[in-house]
């Protein structure tokens, strides 16, 4: 074995170069004193570079992460890794056990706790213990999350695009749609890229399910950070063939309903839908009074409520402005049929294109997508 790597410490682990190693780390205990902990998969490369993290399931219903970490665990050969890849599979246990998106003592949100305390609440304190184990020694992170029960998310990205740093991971992931802004405060990605660790968010698809489409088009995102970053050198990174940076408040907004009733959707199948057409109308049981809820904009459904009832001011959708360029690419899309099965196919965004970065600005022809990829 030719390596220029060292050995890497991680969760007081010493793992060797082209080594993949998984064990489990104890980062808390129950009312019974038994040990819980975290799965955590750790793929050191032959090869010297950065360190890379995954996490998935900080809240503990989002299972699309936890499909996706599985599959990034196994996916890279160590031969191959310039760096190191560190996946926890699973950072809120309790919740995942349980089947739910918050700790389920006391409903402590794990993501409002980072980058968390030593001596404070136990949701302060799972953080710290991840925050000060793991994350804080890796070079840039990815945290992968769903929507929250009762919607879906197209699969888009959140970051803190003001950063350069946190800007060139978001574009590497390759999703179209890129929601800028700090963040709340405590959440993983805020913390981690205050702490000098470029850190996004990857929302996409449903919790309490797998949903393979979207799990595959994640891992091709890991595939393109790591490409950006020379941890897979010639990996192509991904161009989606357009990119829209949301970073105004006034470009995005949930429209909630203004009545109770029964909710039916009337856009689509395309997530585009033109100022003042339909989106969804409510009724009452006996249909005797219809409202009809418009498009504000031209833009796209970005998230979308799945359970079809509602009280005033639930929210209905999570729409996003876009400009008239974007908006005509999209409807060469729609044209071309590539959304047809969008809203059939739960919302799943269709496949980017796939280019290497050095073709990013120079193939301006559309459809170039790279099928030798697998
Ligand atoms: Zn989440």
């Amino acid at each position: 074995m030719i390596t220029d790597a060292q050995p890497v410490e991680v969760g007081g682990r010493l793992v060797e170069p082209g080594e993949r190693r998984q064990f489990r780390y104890e980062l808390s205990e129950t009312y019974n004193g038994d040990a819980v902990e975290v799965p955590v998969s750790v793929i050191t490369g032959e090869h010297d570079g950065p360190t890379v993290l995954v996490t998935a399931a900080v809240h503990g219903d989002e299972m699309n992460g936890v499909k996706i970490l599985q599959q990034a665990a196994s996916r890279y050969d160590p031969a191959d890794l310039h760096g190191t890849l560190v996946c926890l599979h699973v950072l809120n246990v309790p919740g995942f056990l349980a089947q739910q998106r918050y700790l389920p003592f006391y409903d402590e949100d794990l993501n409002r706790a980072f980058p968390g305390n030593p001596s404070g609440k136990t949701s302060s304190r799972f953080a710290d213990e991840l925050f000060t184990t793991f994350i804080r020694e890796c070079d840039l992170g990815i945290d992968f999350h769903t929507s929250t029960r009762h919607r879906t998310t197209m699969p888009h990205v959140r970051a803190d695009v003001s950063d350069p740093a946190v800007e060139r991971l978001a574009r590497a992931f390759g999703m179209s749609v890129i929601l800028a802004g700090a963040g709340s405060e405590g959440t993983l990605r805020t913390a981690a890229s205050a702490a000098g660790i470029p850190t996004i968010t990857v929302e996409t698809g449903r919790a309490h399910r797998f949903q393979t489409d979207l799990v595959e088009r994640a891992l091709r995102g890991i595939d393109s950070v790591l490409g950006e970053y020379g941890v897979l050198p010639g990996e192509p990174v991904v161009w989606p063939g357009w990119t829209r940076v949301v970073a105004e408040p006034t470009e995005k907004t949930w429209i909630r309903a203004d009545r109770g009733g029964l909710i039916d959707v009337e856009w689509g199948p395309s997530p585009l839908v033109e100022e003042g057409d339909l989106l969804f109308t409510l009724s009452d049981h006996f249909e005797e009074e219809v409202t009809e809820v418009r498009a504000p904009f031209t833009g796209i459904v970005v998230g979308v409520l799945e359970c079809p009832l509602a009280y005033p001011g639930h929210p209905l959708c999570h729409f996003v402005r876009v400009d008239e360029e974007t908006a005509d690419i999209i409807r060469g899309d729609i044209e071309r049929g590539v959304f047809d099965v969008y809203r059939e196919g739960g919302f799943q965004w269709p496949e980017p294109r796939w280019y290497a970065k050095h073709e990013r600005e120079s193939d301006s022809e559309r459809g170039g997508r790279n099928d030798e990829r697998k």
